[in-house]
């Protein structure tokens, strides 16, 4: 439970030393954020080595971009995650990754369909492409707020990278796990011809599913 700053601070550290050691971050690319209040998050800093990460390294940001006096410079990336929380009540973490599969599908600027039950159960439907913008631009977070929509989990960002948000710091990174492995799925598959796609019933279905009876707690 996260009931202090400092608890927030030490999750995200612990969360984003976890991505690096996963590979889903590509040396000090890449950067998450979690909600601490509805208008204050924790940041990552920028271009720091994720395993001399600190929680005193932690940015803590208002949602209009004023940022609390702080010993490390917030990530490059704070104009993407700000307008991702303003356009987002529902958001509450969010990971922008380098993930090797993903990127491949960034670079060739393709959707990652939705070919496989986890896809199906934690994005209900397919991820598409941001269109390109330089990062750390208001003009890239722009264009991941369009891409990512009312309802959206995750979008690939042009020949850079992707951005999957949750409820919980946990909840993004398990988007981002199941997006980068269906990316190297998707990728495989097309050496045996052109993937099924799941039909968008049974994505429904998958989804609605997932959200009543899977995990503990629930019927
Ligand atoms: P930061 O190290 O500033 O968070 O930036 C990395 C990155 O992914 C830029 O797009
Ligand atoms: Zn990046």
């Amino acid at each position: 439970m996260m009931h202090t700053l400092e608890d927030c601070k030490n999750q995200a550290v612990k969360m984003a030393q976890e991505i690096y050691q996963e590979g889903l971050f590509f040396s000090t690319w890449g950067n998450l954020s979690c909600r601490f209040a509805p208008q204050q998050v924790v940041i990552t800093p920028s271009g720091i080595p994720y395993d001399e990460l600190q929680p005193p390294d932690m940015a803590v940001v208002n949602l209009n971009g004023q940022v609390e006096p702080c010993r490390c410079k917030p990530s490059t990336e704070l104009l993407l995650h700000l307008e991702i929380y303003q356009a987002r009540a529902d958001v509450r973490a969010i990971i922008h990754t380098h993930s090797k599969f993903a990127t491949v599908f960034a670079v060739a600027r393709r959707e990652i369909a939705t070919v496989t039950e986890e896809m199906a159960q934690l994005f209900g439907g397919d991820v598409p492409v941001a269109a390109y913008a330089l990062p750390g631009t208001r003009e890239l977070a722009a264009r991941a707020v369009e891409a990512l929509g009312a309802q959206g989990y995750g979008a690939l960002l042009a020949n850079h990278g992707v951005v999957c948000v949750g409820q919980t710091l946990e909840e993004a990174l398990q988007r981002c796990q199941v997006l980068e492995r269906s990316a190297e799925i998707l990728l495989w598959s097309h050496l045996l011809g052109e993937p099924f796609r799941l039909p968008p019933e049974e994505i429904k279905t998958l989804r609605e599913n997932f959200l009543k009876y899977y995990g503990q707690g629930k019927e």
